[in-house]
């Protein structure tokens, strides 16, 4: 009787066919080149826990096809902490944060290269320096230019700077100064934005990424999931970063810190994280998408699987928060079969087979 009740639960095993045909049918779209309405993406947050595996296997295609195994990583330097006087609810640096973190203002050049350093050591092909600020004053563009060309000329990284909301001068002086992307997250749709910050909107977070892309500097932007958002606002956000032709997407799960506005919210489970994530690489085929803040807490034992979808994380700490030993990270990476690229030349050939359907579709 028992073992019947079993069977009798589970998906008739058509049902389960249906679901690797659906989802592998929509890789084969994307990739073939066509572009995920807004239907599409929804479906995807709104699979079920037993389509999880089918829409990994799915994404999977669509991830190897464009980056192999490689998993790119990045290194985060908080260069500047606390004292923002803007409002941004998950932030722990912001005006009205009220949590225990360490305050700032712009760390010295030795510093610096000295954290550059350690990107190097721990194999990240990119160092990104991040300011608390609503944008950067002249004397933190004068040292952010100034540094610049000198960790570019002791280490072999690229440069990712994130300084708050910038001018179309202050991009061109950045492009000028050797820096290769610039990060402003968008972080949810323009219709959550307010719920999240008052102080700046989201149409000045797409004004920098636009000034950014008119300086020719390569785009970083995403977003995080857990604020209270809806499906909807999630997919609005991810279309929104495929029409900026965004080149590389950091999915932050909300990490609650207590002190901060949104610390009683924690509306995540791991499924849904590597819901997100797949939707995003699916939307944004050819993006780089990184796991990025709060996976350690959101997915859980999951957070291999993320790897799946996305191909980049953050190793290391976070801005004020601690993430995994980088040994956690060098060994789950190796567990998975994949290998760390610091560039485009080590990564693996595209796998041209993705764009075929599968033969058990
Ligand atoms: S602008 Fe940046 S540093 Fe300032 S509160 Fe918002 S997220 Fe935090």
């Amino acid at each position: 009787m028992a073992s019947r009740k079993i069977f009798s639960g589970a998906a008739p095993v058509a049902t389960v066919a249906e679901y690797s045909t659906r989802w592998h049918s929509m890789a084969s779209r994307v990739l073939a080149g066509e572009s995920l309405d807004k239907t599409d993406a929804l479906a995807v947050l709104e699979s079920t826990d037993l389509e999880l595996l089918d829409v990994l296997a799915a994404v999977w295609r669509v991830r190897h096809h464009f980056f192999g195994s490689t998993v790119q990583l990045f290194f985060l330097m908080n260069a500047k902490s606390g004292l923002c006087p803007e409002d941004c609810g998950y932030c722990s640096q912001s005006k009205v944060s009220e949590a225990e973190i360490p305050r700032y203002n712009l760390l010295s050049a030795p510093k610096l290269l000295a954290a550059a350093k350690l990107a190097v050591e721990r194999q990240s092909k990119t160092f990104c320096i991040v300011i608390s600020a609503r944008g950067p004053s002249e004397r933190e563009m004068d040292a952010v230019c100034r540094i610049v060309p000198e960790i570019k000329q002791q280490y072999d990284l690229n440069i990712c700077a994130c300084l708050g909301l910038l001018t179309p001068q202050q991009a061109q002086r950045l492009a000028a100064a050797g820096v290769d992307k610039v990060n402003h997250n968008l972080n949810t749709s323009a219709r959550f934005y307010s719920e999240i910050c008052s102080t700046h909107t989201h149409a000045d977070r797409v004004a920098t990424l636009e000034a950014c892309r008119s300086a020719g500097l390569e785009l970083c932007s995403g977003g995080i999931i857990g604020m209270g958002e809806t499906h909807e606002d999630l997919v609005d956000m991810a279309l929104e970063l495929r029409r900026l032709n965004v080149e590389s997407i950091p999915l932050n799960f909300l990490n609650a810190i207590d002190g901060t506005p949104l610390e009683a919210t924690n509306k995540l489970n791991p499924r849904d994280c590597l819901r997100a994530l797949a939707m995003m690489r699916l939307v944004n085929p050819a993006a780089e998408i990184r796991i990025a803040g709060g996976r350690e807490i959101h997915l859980g034992s999951l957070q291999a699987m993320g790897l799946y979808a996305a191909n980049s994380m953050f190793v290391g700490d976070y801005l004020t928060t601690q993430g995994q030993l980088p040994a956690a990270d060098y060994r789950m990476i190796e567990e998975l079969g994949f290998t760390i690229t610091r560039g485009s030349e080590s990564a693996e050939p595209p796998c041209l087979s993705g764009a075929q359907e599968p033969t058990h579709a």
